[in-house]
C-alpha cells in the first residue's frame, strides 16, 4: 500500500546496513521510510527515534526490555508489515531467511542481503548487471560488498569491450567500526585457506556465464577491502578504452595518485568525511594508475567501502521489485538523492 504515492518502505536490522539504507530509502522522492526493527534498545535504537523513525521490534520480549531502558516502540515486526509495500531485510548473515516466510505471508516484497544464500530470493541483483531480471519480482538478494564491488567493474567493462574471464585477489578488511570482537589484530589470515573463494560462486550469481575464479585473505583494518583484479577480454583494448569503460560508469571512481595525492584506503575514507554523510564512498574506487592493458589482458587494484557499496543497489533493487522506474533512470535518481558519482577532491 504506497503511503501518499509513494513506496513504502520497512528495514528489519538496523546496523551497519540497515541503517544505511533507511536513511537513503527516506531521501529518495519516490519512498517513504515507514519504520525499523531493532532486537536492543541501544544508541542506534535512540538515534533512529531521536531522528523521529519509529522503530519496532521482534515481539513482546523486546518491547518489554525497551520499555525498561524508558523507549516506546512503536509495534511489533508484524505491525510494520502491514504497513509497507517492501522490506529491506538487513540483519545478521542467516538470519534474513529465518524472516522469508514472515515476509511472504504477510504479501510483502522482500529485499535480502549478500550474507544470505542465493536461494532465500528469486534473483541475486546489481544494479548495472541485471536491473531488469528484479523487475516485478517478490524477492530479491542484494549481493555482497565484495562480490558488488567485482560486479561494477566487470559489467562497466563487459558492456564496453567484452569480458571472457576473470581471477580477482581479494585483500578483506576484518571488522566494520561496533564489531569490537572480531580479529585478526595481528595477521593475514587466508579466508579461506583455499581457493577459490566464495566470492566467484557469488558473482555467477548474476552472471552464470563468466569464468572467473578469485582468492581471498583478511588483513587487520577496519576501512575498505582492496581488490587486485585480472580480466581476459574478448578482444583485444587499449589502457584509455579501459579507463574510459570505468569512467563512464556512473559508480566508479577512478582516482589518480598523482592528481589527489591518494595512496591508500585511508586517504579516500579521510577525503570522504569531510564531505560525505558519515564518510561513506558507496562508489567502486579504481587506482588510475594501476590500469594496465597489454594486447586483451587487463589488470587493476579497486578499493570497496564495505559498509556502504551496497546501500544504493537496495534503493534500486526496491524501484526494480515494486516496478517504479527502469534501470538507468532508478540509476540516476538514487545517485542524485545521495551525491553518488563525484568525490571532490578526488574525481577530476
Ligand atoms: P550488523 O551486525 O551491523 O547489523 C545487523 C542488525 O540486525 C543488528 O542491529 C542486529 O542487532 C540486528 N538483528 C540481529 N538479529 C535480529 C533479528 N532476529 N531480527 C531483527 N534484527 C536483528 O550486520 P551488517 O553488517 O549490517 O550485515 C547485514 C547484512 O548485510 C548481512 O547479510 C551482511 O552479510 C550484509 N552485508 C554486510 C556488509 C558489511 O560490510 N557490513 C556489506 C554488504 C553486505
Amino acid at each position: 500500500m504506497a503511503v501518499r504515492g509513494k513506496v513504502a518502505v520497512g528495514v528489519n536490522g538496523y546496523g551497519t546496513i540497515g541503517r544505511r539504507v533507511a536513511w537513503a530509502a527516506g531521501l529518495q522522492p519516490d519512498m517513504e521510510l515507514v519504520g525499523v526493527v531493532k532486537t536492543k534498545p541501544d544508541y542506534a535504537a535512540a538515534q533512529a527515534m531521536s531522528a523521529g523513525i519509529p522503530v519496532y521490534v521482534p515481539g513482546e520480549a523486546e518491547a518489554e526490555r525497551f520499555r525498561k531502558a524508558g523507549l516506546e516502540v512503536s509495534g511489533t515486526i508484524r505491525d510494520l508489515l502491514r504497513e509497507v509495500d517492501v522490506i529491506v531485510d538487513a540483519t545478521p548473515d542467516g538470519v534474513g531467511a529465518t524472516y522469508s516466510k514472515l515476509y511472504r505471508e504477510a504479501g510483502v516484497k522482500a529485499i535480502f542481503q549478500g550474507g544470505e544464500e542465493a536461494s532465500v530470493a528469486q534473483v541475486s541483483f546489481s544494479a548495472l548487471c541485471n536491473y531488469d531480471e528484479a523487475v516485478g519480482k517478490d524477492s530479491a538478494r542484494v549481493v555482497s560488498c565484495n562480490t558488488t564491488g567485482l560486479l561494477r567493474s566487470i559489467c562497466a567493462i563487459n558492456s564496453a569491450v567484452g569480458v571472457r574471464a576473470v581471477n580477482a585477489f581479494l585483500v578483506r578488511r576484518a571488522a566494520d567500526m561496533h564489531e569490537v570482537k572480531r580479529g585478526p589484530i595481528n595477521s593475514v589470515v587466508l579466508n579461506p585457506p583455499r581457493v577459490p573463494s566464495h566470492h566467484a560462486g557469488d558473482v555467477r550469481t548474476v552472471l552464470p556465464w563468466l569464468d572467473i575464479t578469485t582468492a581471498a585473505v583478511v588483513v587487520p583494518t577496519t576501512l575498505m577491502h582492496v581488490h587486485y583484479v585480472t580480466m581476459k577480454l574478448k578482444g583485444n583494448a587499449s589502457r584509455e578504452e579501459v579507463l574510459d569503460a570505468l569512467r563512464s560508469s556512473p559508480r566508479v571512481l577512478v582516482v589518480s595518485a598523482s592528481k589527489s595525492g591518494v595512496e591508500g584506503t585511508s586517504q579516500i575514507i579521510d577525503a570522504a568525511r569531510h564531505i560525505r554523510p558519515r564518510g561513506d564512498v558507496p562508489e567502486l574506487v579504481v587506482f588510475e594508475e594501476s590500469v594496465l592493458s597489454k594486447g586483451d589482458e587487463v589488470s587493476f587494484i579497486q578499493a570497496v567501502h564495505q559498509e556502504s557499496i551496497v546501500v544504493p543497489e537496495n534503493v534500486d533493487a526496491i524501484r526494480a521489485l515494486t516496478g517504479l522506474s527502469d534501470g538507468e533512470q532508478s540509476v540516476k535518481l538514487t545517485n542524485y538523492a545521495l551525491g553518488i558519482g563525484k568525490l571532490p577532491g578526488l574525481s577530476f
